[in-house]
């Protein structure tokens, strides 16, 4: 260890008074800082070699066989579920034909899923890759800007790809990402001469890159952190892209048009301009007049819808998925020793109470937890419990003095 005064590390240059450590070498020293940092891109660039041996392999489930694993964990939505397994079928069975003697080249069939928060878009795209054993990654397109702008790259998106992969670019180069609230970098009107939001059509642009297929350079960390990382080169010719927006206010383009095209019908037969079941006649020009780049819509050329979730489905998203909520809870408990028991009254409150608050499906679970949280928090410690009944009496006094319930009153 070096001992004597006016001595430098020899990496980072800043005196012995100014670091921990310096520990001296045959010509010079070096600080703990750099050693840390050393030791860093040694695991990271040893991790990537590793992994860069691994094989990546996915399961190629049929059309049938990706919409039955949907239907484990997802309630409804049966036109998203089959477009989407087919979609994803020929996606990866193009995959595994590549690089064999086939003079056709299968189009890539990169999708844009169509309907209101919390209806399940993500779960969709995030079941899809579990069940195929690829990498995913979600990414939020409103924080992404043109190169050179503060927020994230579009390149960002990549790095986390390659992190969920564990660094195996080969899995990477063949996984799924799901780009949401991609109806936010819509410019904001349809006639690029009138309102323009540049902003938003240079993301989309940038983004178009990406779903085009192209190597790019990828920080593996992602952000700007580590000037001294090396990058990794990530091909996305093979990636799946699926990307969610809710396209508030899509209904009234789609009405508009089903309308003109019934020009000469009765007016009985027009459509309610903003009814929510217009969705399912969707078709890529509503998503260009709602103002994405026809570039960009042409790489996603598969299109779906999702409908909104009804009391009947919110009832059943709390109890029949392979990992609904009820389920988790009871399990939760379990694991204490205690069986834990919901009136079907209480099931109903809490459906109830997710639509009276407007937050769909991603609601259910904050009142759960209002409602159970105390009982989370004492059973625990109670050794001679052995059943917990929640009734309604109970649901309701809990949320009641919940700050979900606060919240409304203020
Ligand atoms: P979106 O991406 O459409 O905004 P998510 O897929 O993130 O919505 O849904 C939020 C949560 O709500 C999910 O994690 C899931 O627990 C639940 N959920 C939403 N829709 C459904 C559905 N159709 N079936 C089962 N659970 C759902």
């Amino acid at each position: 260890m070096a001992k004597k005064e006016g001595i430098n590390c020899s990496f980072c240059g800043r005196p012995k008074n100014e670091v921990g450590i310096l520990i001296a070498g045959v010509t010079g020293h070096i600080c703990e800082n750099c050693i840390e940092q050393a030791h860093q891109i040694v695991d990271e660039q040893f991790k990537f070699d590793e992994k860069k041996e691994v094989d990546a392999d996915f399961n190629l489930l049929k059309p049938v066989q990706i919409k039955e694993q949907l239907d484990e964990y997802i309630i409804g939505q049966e036109e998203a579920k089959r477009v989407l397994s087919v979609a994803v079928y020929n996606h990866y069975k193009r995959l595994s034909q590549s690089g064999k003697n086939d003079e056709m080249e299968i189009d890539k069939s990169n999708v844009i899923l169509v309907g209101r928060t919390g209806t399940g878009k993500t779960l969709l795209a995030k079941t899809i890759a579990k069940s195929l054993n690829v990498p995913f990654c979600i990414a939020d397109a409103t924080v992404l800007t043109e190169a050179g702008y503060v927020g994230e790259d579009v390149e960002s998106i990549l790095s986390r790809l390659l992190q969920a992969a564990d660094f195996n670019v080969e899995a990477a180069e063949k996984g799924i990402v799901f780009i949401d609230e991609i109806d936010k970098i819509a410019r904001k009107s349809d006639n690029p001469s009138i309102t323009r939001d540049v902003s938003g059509e240079g993301v989309q642009q940038a983004m178009l890159k990406l779903l085009e297929g192209t190597e790019v350079n990828v920080p593996p960390q992602g952000g700007r952190k580590h000037p001294e990382q090396k990058m990794i080169k990530v091909n996305t010719k093979n990636i799946l892209f699926i990307a969610g927006g809710a396209f508030d206010g899509i209904e009234k383009i789609i009405g508009r048009r089903v309308n003109t095209n019934m020009i000469g019908f009765a007016s009985k037969d027009l459509v309610k301009p903003d009814s929510e079941s217009l969705l399912q006649y969707i078709i890529p020009s509503d998503i260009k007049e709602f103002g994405l780049i026809p570039e960009l819509i042409g790489r996603m050329p598969v299109l779906s819808y999702l409908n909104p979730l009804d009391e009947k489905a919110l009832r059943r998203i709390l109890t029949e998925p392979k990992n609904a909520l009820v389920k988790q809870y009871i399990h939760l408990f379990d694991l204490d020793g205690v069986e834990l028991k919901f009136d079907a009254e209480v099931l109903d409150f809490i459906v109830q109470k997710a639509l009276e608050y407007k937050l769909g499906a991603r609601g259910l679970r904050s009142i759960c937890e209002a409602i159970l949280n105390d009982a989370m928090f004492d059973i625990p410690s109670q050794a001679n419990q052995k059943e917990f009944r929640v009734d309604l009496a109970y649901a309701e006094s809990k949320f009641a003095g919940s700050k979900m319930a606060k919240l409304k009153i203020a």
